[in-house]
């Protein structure tokens, strides 16, 4: 398969590449790691007559953790998502869905921006990212805009995106307190597999024995979008952790699925895996909200 004909810009400063965007719109696509674009061109499921490398642009790469923040740039790619201590320590959920991200090779190349942007369903970082209620940083020549990640996916391939904007950063405000975090991933294959189903959790206790006082449950590629699961979320609110309350919440969860058949799965086991891997994922958020 062959590359159909662009041309190539290299800009070096995110202004520059705001303008080339600005002037090109939807003639042009940015590419970070390349790992869904390229393959896409391929395929010619998408022919830009201008490809715009972010590769080059300092303030786009990089792992920050200050004032209460966690700001990772656009071009950071799952690998160095899953080697960080910053993310591990306090984004454990987030770790967890880069080290099950592709393999080795692709977690060397793809980004967390690439991730978010192409808004497959099945992705492995946004779920554990709206988990945490991340947002994110969009900027064009006119200025800059931040978006909550739950308010971001529109369809499959689709996001609120304009063509001329970038993502340059995801920004995560750092859960305090006694609160646990998890991803859990179900492929046909153990590894080097995109999702059948995946779960992110987040719950916050009031007190290190106390109720839940907040809790976040993401559903992945059992819908056109990843799906906050709000009824799994009620079930849970102001009360006691426990494994029949995580059962309940895992059979809320499965009714607000939107699965499909397809030839890797029919929909009824992705949504009885959704209740498995709810009550799943939010035991494993107890257990480190308990160490917290
Ligand atoms: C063999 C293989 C296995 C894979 N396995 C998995 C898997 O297990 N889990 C998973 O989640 N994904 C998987 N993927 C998909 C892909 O690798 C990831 O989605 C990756 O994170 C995309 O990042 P990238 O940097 O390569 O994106 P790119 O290919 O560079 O870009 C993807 C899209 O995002 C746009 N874009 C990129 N960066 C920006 C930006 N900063 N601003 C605006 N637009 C931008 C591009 O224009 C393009 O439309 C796999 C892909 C392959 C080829």
């Amino acid at each position: 398969m062959l590359l159909p004909h662009f041309e190539f810009h290299e800009p070096t400063t995110v202004s520059e590449a705001c303008e080339i965007m600005g002037r090109l719109r939807e003639k042009a696509r940015p590419i970070a790691g390349g790992t869904d674009l390229i393959v896409n061109m391929k395929k010619n499921l998408i022919r830009p007559d201008h490809v715009v490398s972010l590769a080059k642009i300092d303030d786009l790469k990089g792992i920050v953790r200050e004032n209460g923040l966690l700001e990772i740039g656009a071009c950071v790619t799952a690998a160095e998502i899953a080697g960080s201590d910053a993310v591990e320590k306090k984004f454990a959920a987030l770790a967890q869905g880069a080290r099950v991200l592709g393999s080795p090779l692709i977690r060397n190349l793809a980004t967390i921006s690439g991730n978010v942007v192409s808004a497959r369903p099945a992705a492995d970082l946004p779920p554990p990212l709206m988990a945490y209620g991340a947002r994110a940083v969009l900027m064009k020549t006119s200025g800059e805009r931040s978006v909550d990640l739950n308010d971001f996916f529109k369809a499959p391939g689709k996001t609120v995106m304009d063509p001329d904007e970038i993502l340059t950063r995801i920004v995560i405000e750092a859960p305090q307190g006694h609160y646990g975090d998890s991803y859990v991933k179900l492929g046909l294959r153990q590894t080097f597999e995109i999702s059948l189903v995946n779960v992110a959790a987040f719950i916050s206790l009031d007190g290190s024995d106390g109720p839940i006082s907040k809790a976040r449950v993401i559903l992945g590629s059992v819908g056109p979008t990843p799906i906050r699961s709000q009824s799994a979320e009620d079930v849970l609110g102001g009360q006691m952790p426990s494994e029949p309350l995580f059962a309940r919440a895992g059979e809320a969860a499965a009714g607000d699925a939107q699965p499909i058949d397809d030839f890797r799965g029919s929909a009824e086991y992705r949504r009885d895996m959704v209740a498995v891997l709810t009550r799943r994922a939010l035991n494993m958020a107890l257990k480190r909200a308990g160490s917290r």
